[in-house]
């Protein structure tokens, strides 16, 4: 991809400089351009996924793949915390029609550990979790806490990534009786959410519900994340 420089605001897709009026939403100095945004809008979803035990439904806003994934990769492993607004963005835009969050009193983020957090200065997951509380008016609330690090589950096997996280989680704050919406970033065999669920309800939360920025159609053609949770 050519990069273009000159005035202007960066496209996260792209990586051409546009002016304010080519561009479909802006954080700082970074966009997303009319173009990729309605290349980017063809990965989102309106996929419902009914899950069974602990978990009452899980909705990703986008499909894991092409500029999607680009971008979620960018703002995960490549320090482009800017990113992670436009995708929130996104994802209100996506999710704004849902009505069924009305029961729902918190949002939690999944937690990073604190090396993670030292390295990538930010959580990924808690900058989603803005724009969805914006867009839902339901109030962020950092119940859980990452009490072990692990290496990162893309870089480990599928079969092996429930071990991976394995009371990884805690909570550190009050949830009893309250319903939560949990968000992740990107949910590939469910075992980071399966494992933040289990650890809320443990802590006497009502329903858990969780929302992902995105999801790997492949993994689920076959909606087989109730084998995981
Ligand atoms: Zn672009």
């Amino acid at each position: 991809m050519k990069i273009t420089f000159g005035k202007g605001i960066l496209c996260c897709g792209c990586k051409r400089r546009f002016g304010s009026r080519d561009i479909a939403y802006q954080y700082k100095e970074t966009c997303l351009c009319n173009n990729c945004h309605s290349k980017f809008m063809r990965y989102s979803d309106e996929a419902y996924f009914e899950v069974s035990d602990n978990v009452e439904f899980l909705v990703p806003a986008f499909h894991y793949k092409r500029l999607c994934r680009k971008i979620f990769l960018d703002f995960k492993f490549n320090s482009c915390e800017a990113y992670g607004h436009i995708l929130g963005m996104a994802m209100a835009d996506v999710l704004k029609n849902r009505d069924d969050f009305s029961e729902y009193s918190y949002i939690v983020p999944v937690p990073v550990s604190k090396k993670r957090f030292m390295e990538r200065g930010y959580n990924q997951s808690e900058i989603l979790a803005e724009y969805i509380s914006g867009v839902f008016n339901i109030p962020i609330y950092n119940a859980l806490r990452r009490k072990r690090h692990s290496a990162p589950q893309s870089t480990v096997k599928n079969s092996r990534r429930a071990e991976n996280v394995k009371d990884a989680y805690e909570t550190i704050a009050d949830v009893t009786g309250k319903n939560v919406v949990l968000i992740d970033d990107i949910c590939t065999t469910g075992s980071t959410v399966s494992e933040c669920v289990k650890t809320l309800q443990k802590s006497g939360a009502g329903k858990v519900c969780v929302i992902s920025g995105a999801y790997n159609v492949r993994m689920w053609v076959d909606r087989t994340i109730h084998r995981f949770i």
